[in-house]
């Protein structure tokens, strides 16, 4: 099968053609759908988040078919120990053994893929695979930290990416209002907020007309953090949403009293997965997606850091290459 290698930090992926996987007790063989691509590729690239043992193939919003023709989505969490505190107390989102999709298993960036069957979810036949695909950790993830904003009314949103996308719309439905944070000069992702229902977009260093109850950053952008907590209210919620974030800045103390909290959102558990997804189509999310071949993966990463397409990159392998 063909496959997208990650072999060292700082290269390219590489295309390779490898034996088809094989699975066993407890896995799925599945060809894949669909997969996308996601930040958290581009941290692992760059060694920003380690791989331990390369070559590996990346891609955790894996959607695909098992033999008999069942369809289903794969998440970043791969894998949980199922007897540690964590895993025994509905989190196993931290569990210190967990093996993440795409990092520690291969992903989804091949023709097949095999999975544990345990962390698979069920998808409906009724939805394209492409669109289905970014629902797996830029909506699954953006789920959970909305979650964390707890019954925030006016929410910020700072990074207006694949995630941001996805949870908006869902943030619009439950009827909050939404504050979008864009890089400086970025019309198209404001004007793309703007459309999604929020009711404001602008530049990150602005502040907004008014006081927000929580914000999520999606960016991996540490000086966003003291931005945030000045533009909550007291008692609000700042939740840093991604696996990797540059340097916080030092801020005042100010800046946090009022019992503002500042938390980290990490992973996901599979009852996130299972209440997003059964959520997702109800509102419904639409997914904006631009789709490459498995061939065209490294130019997606490419187009994904340089900011060049709104919402989500997925990739279809059976599309063919452009000319
Ligand atoms: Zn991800
Ligand atoms: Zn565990």
């Amino acid at each position: 099968m063909r496959a997208m290698e990650f072999r060292a930090v700082g290269r390219p992926l590489e295309p390779v053609d490898r034996d088809a996987p094989v699975a066993g007790v407890d896995q799925l063989l599945l060809t894949v759908e669909a997969c996308g691509v996601c930040r958290t590729d581009l941290h692992l690239i760059d060694g920003e988040v380690a791989i331990a043992d390369p070559p590996r193939i990346l891609g955790h919003q894996i959607v695909g078919r098992a033999i008999d023709g069942r369809r289903f989505g794969v998440p970043w969490l791969g894998w949980t120990c199922g007897a540690c505190k964590y895993c025994t107390s509905g989190r196993e989102n931290l569990c210190p053994q967990a093996q993440f999709t795409g990092c520690d298993i291969d992903g989804g960036f091949a023709e097949q893929t095999v999975v544990d069957k345990r962390y698979a979810f069920p998808l409906p036949d009724d939805a394209g695979a492409a669109d289905l695909a970014p629902l797996l950790c830029a909506g699954l993830i953006g789920y959970r930290c909305l979650r964390m904003c707890g019954d925030a009314q006016r929410l910020g949103i700072y990074g207006f990416g694949a995630a941001a996308h996805l949870i908006t719309q869902v943030a619009v439905h439950q009827g909050r209002e939404v504050y979008a944070f864009t890089r400086a000069g970025d019309d198209a992702a404001q004007s793309d907020a703007r459309e999604l229902g929020a009711v404001w977009a602008g530049g990150s260093e602005e502040r907004p007309p008014d006081e927000l109850d929580a914000a999520i950053i999606f960016a991996p952008v540490g000086a966003l953090v003291p931005l945030a907590l000045a533009a909550i209210a007291p008692g609000g919620t700042v939740v840093c949403g991604g696996i990797h974030m540059s340097e916080i800045p030092a801020f005042s103390y100010d800046l946090l009293w009022g019992e503002r909290q500042l938390r980290s959102v990490a992973n996901l558990t599979r009852l996130d997965g299972e209440e997003f997804l059964e959520l997702a189509p109800s509102i419904p999310v639409v997914s904006k997606t631009t789709i490459y071949s498995l061939d065209q993966t490294n130019e997606a990463l490419a187009d994904l850091r340089a900011g060049n397409f709104t919402g989500s990159a997925v990739i279809v392998p059976g599309t063919p290459m452009s000319p």
